[in-house]
């Protein structure tokens, strides 16, 4: 089965997998489908933090783009994730050890995480040979990020046990994407605010908006839904964060008038986001592709295979990315140069076709 094959049915699964995440209140097993028992972890500390640096720049040739089967025009996986809880209470509520477990197949199959804003800008600068993924994480929960006595980041918290991927595998690049609402990480104090985004914006991650309350876009009027983002934005600029380059629809829910996703103002703020997330339920493609739309962008909810999720979450995806490798984008470790096997020459957006290498 072609992503293209199931790009028709991702509107279906997009609605179903949220829905049925949203609803399963029933209390879980301890452990996940696909969890595994807790293992010795170094943690991170001040002293030895992985830092989201970029590769030295290569040029890469016909020769080398080939030799690595390079293919920037492949599909590239947006992870979703929600709460990472020791005990599960909805089905789209991680474990620490399942994420630290995903994290780390990620890592071992060569992929380097990107934020989400440099997807959409198509800056994609990555290791020859080696994959991005996009790591988001939804609704600021503060499982998410928190800050321990020393300010470091707690022990289970998602950014942790991102560094401890890192220190683990040090090509995993320690960057995310956070997509917060009105109490970023469930904080209400606007300092405590400020000091977790400047933390996060100051190690390499992304805080952007995902609206002031978590509003399904889809039933509020064309001015509500500007209000919810403008009201997010400016919470955003009061604390530090810069402004959003991306975009999260809560639920993957899209307003009636889709414009206002991306562009509008309310009360004399305006706004513009260059890329609009999804809540579901494949790769996306590249942005180098002509069909790359930049305002409905499909995301891969991290979960095992049970239910909906046997044919649209992590699982799932990321062994189909691994039976599929001409699919996937591999880099050519040149940010200056789009490198794609000739029989995909004529999908490449106009914008980036002076930037070919083709094989
Ligand atoms: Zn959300």
């Amino acid at each position: 089965m072609t992503v293209r094959n199931v790009a028709r049915v991702t509107a279906i699964a997009n609605v179903v997998v949220v829905s049925v995440g949203l609803v399963a209140l029933a209390l879980l097993p301890k452990t996940g489908d696909d969890g595994r028992a807790s293992r010795t972890v170094v943690h991170p500390s001040k002293q030895a933090l992985p830092a989201a640096t970029k590769p030295a720049p290569v040029t890469a040739t016909v020769e080398s783009a080939r030799k690595i089967k390079a293919n920037e025009l492949g599909v590239v996986p947006v992870i979703m994730y929600h709460r990472i809880l020791a005990h599960r209470i909805s089905s789209l509520d991680r474990t620490p050890e399942q994420l630290r477990t995903e994290l780390e197949r990620l890592a071992r199959d060569h992929y380097v995480p990107i934020t989400a804003a440099e997807f959409v800008r198509g800056d994609i600068d990555i290791p020859a040979g080696t994959h991005p993924v996009v790591l988001t994480f939804d609704d600021g929960w503060p499982s998410h990020f928190a800050a321990d006595s020393q300010g470091m980041p707690r022990n289970d918290t998602a950014v942790s046990i991102i560094y401890q991927v890192a220190m683990k595998y040090p090509s995993f690049r320690p960057v995310a994407t956070f997509w917060v609402n009105h109490h970023p990480f469930g904080l209400k104090d606007e300092a405590d605010q400020t000091r977790a985004v400047k933390w996060l914006i100051d190690h390499g991650f992304e805080v952007a908006n995902h609206t002031w309350t978590h509003a399904d876009l889809h039933v509020l009027k064309t001015k509500q839904v500007k209000e919810q983002i403008v009201r997010e934005g400016r919470l955003l600029k009061r604390i530090g964060a810069p402004e959003s380059e991306t975009f999260a629809l809560p639920y993957g829910s899209e307003p009636k008038k889709l414009s206002v996703a991306h562009d509008g103002s309310w009360d004399g703020t305006s706004y513009h986001f260059d890329g609009v997330f999804l809540a579901g339920a494949e790769p996306s493609v590249s942005p180098y592709a002509k069909t790359f739309k930049r305002y409905a962008i499909p995301r891969i909810q991290s979960n095992g295979t049970k239910g909906e999720c046997k044919r649209w979450c992590s699982t799932y995806w990321l062994g189909w990315l691994d039976k599929h490798p001409a699919e996937r984008y591999t880099a050519d470790g040149d940010p200056n140069h789009v490198s794609l096997p000739k029989a995909l020459q004529g999908n490449i957006t106009p914008k980036r076709a002076k930037m070919v290498i083709a094989y």
